[in-house]
Parts: structure tokens; sequence; C-alpha cells
């Protein structure tokens, strides 16, 4: 072993079984607060996941001009919204960061120079979603930025460089909406969706189960469905990380399988 690879063995990660990988469908940061169908399947998957060492989450809502990581201790919770009732502002995230976890990803990615941010924190993608999945804040969280300078494939090819974090306990999660068109919502219509908000949803399910990442990774060719339901890449983006994850053979299931508002999926996936 070379001096190298030691230091590399002694990162305070003791290594474990493949992590499984999550695509998180966030929807209204009110899911935060809520008692719902969605924060309950987010419970559940909490409850039936391996226990990680921490947690490093690509949030729709953190794009940045490069790759950054959030190295400090202790992430605030940022409240990246605005409208929303009190209660959700009061609340807080306390999860401790992990600047080792900061570190080992920054050099997991070496194809892409990523700075150590000390300033973002937690964002709503983020939080508001692994509140339920661990509420008791105890894992640390680290959020990986998305750089809007890259193309559809150029984030599929990084996400491939952190999969050896999966065998240090690392649970990787995407948090966004594969279907998430802000600008025709239907606040009328709390369950169900458009029909090019099903097309396209019901098509990239298709893609998803049978592997076909080049046809999702491409997904401005698919179509005017496709183009109603990601008008801009942010949420959608989170799910190319994820699926980039997926070893050969490797489960695939959905959950929260449901479009809400008419141009919402909040689908979420889980890998492993
Ligand atoms: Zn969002």
């Amino acid at each position: 072993m070379t001096l190298r690879e030691l230091a590399k063995a002694a990162d305070g990660f003791a290594p474990t079984p493949t992590m499984p990988v999550l695509f998180l469908g966030h929807g209204s940061p009110m899911n935060a607060i809520e008692d719902n169908p969605f924060t309950q399947g987010w419970q559940r998957m909490g409850k039936d996941l391996p226990h990680p060492n921490a947690i490093l989450c690509i949030s729709a809502h953190w794009e940045t001009r490069g790759t950054y990581v959030t190295g400090m201790d202790r992430p605030r919770t940022i409240h990246d919204f605005g409208g929303f009732p009190q209660a959700l502002f009061d609340v807080q995230y306390p999860a401790p960061g992990s600047p080792e976890l900061a570190r080992l990803s920054q050099e997991a990615m070496t194809t892409a120079h990523v700075g150590i941010d000390h300033a973002w924190g937690l964002d709503h993608g983020a939080w508001s979603v692994i509140i339920h999945l661990f509420p008791k804040a105890d894992i640390p969280v680290v959020q990986l930025s998305l750089d809007r300078n890259l193309k559809p494939e150029q984030h599929y090819a990084l996400a491939r460089e952190l999969s050896s974090l999966r065998k240090k306990g690392i649970l990787i999660i995407g948090s966004g909406n594969m279907v998430h068109n802000l600008g025709v919502i239907d606040w009328h219509n709390p369950d169900g969706g458009f029909d090019w908000a099903l097309e396209a949803g019901t098509r990239m399910k298709q893609l998803i189960t049978s592997g076909d990442h080049s046809a999702l990774v491409n997904y401005a060719a698919n179509g005017k469905a496709f183009q109603l339901s990601i008008p801009t890449p942010e949420h959608y983006l989170p799910l190319l990380y994820t699926l980039a994850l997926k070893q050969d053979k490797e489960p695939v299931s959905l959950f929260n399988d449901r479009l809400v508002m008419g141009s919402i999926a909040m689908t979420s996936v889980r890998i492993g």
C-alpha cells in the first residue's frame, strides 16, 4: 500500500456494503412540516435503509459556477423560499456537516476542480426531505452543488466518479422533481397531472426501469412533453446524479409515484 492509499483508508468512514442511492421528488417546501403520503413514503424509506455514515445530497436548489461541496462543521438551515407560514421558517435541521466527506468527495471527482464551500449550508431541497428520512438530525450531511456550466452528460459523468463513496456508508441523495414546471402549475389540482406531464413521466419511468440512461441524459431530444416537463434543468439533473451511480444488475424501485398540481412529479427512485 502506498502512503496515499494508507491516508485514504484512514478517512474515518468504515467500509460498508454498497449503500443504496436515492432520488427524491421533493415538491413543495410545506412537505417538511406536513404529514401526507409523500412524507410517509420518505419516513418508511428512512427506516428501511441501512444506517449511513453520512449523506451527500445534490439539491436542485444549489446552482453555482463551478462545482462545490459544503465543508462546514455546522451547516445552517437555509429557508430559501418565500410566502410560506412562519412554522416552516421556524424549522431547523441541525445535522452536523462533515469536512471529511467534503474532502473525500473532492478527491473522488478527479475530472472537475471541486471547491470547498463555507457559506452555503442545507437548503430546503436537502432538509425538507432528509428531515423525514432521519428526523434525529444525527447523520452528517454535505451538499454538492450543480455546476451551471456543465451539460447533462457532464453531470452524469461527474456523478459516476462518486461511486466509491457508496462503499464507505455514504448515502447519496439527488433531490429535485423529474417533472417540474412551476410556470403552469395548477393549484386547484392537488392530485393529478396534465397530459404532457403524464406522458413524459411515464416515459421517464420506462427509461429508468429499463436502464436506458442515454435517452434520459439527452432529455431535450425527447419531444414536446419532455420540454414542457423540464423547462429548466435544475430539478431534473439530480435524477441524473442518482442514475449515474447504478451498477450493473442493481435493482431499481420507484416510490411516491404521483403527479401533483398538474406539473410536478413526486416520483422517487431507489437504486440498490
Ligand atoms: Zn424544488
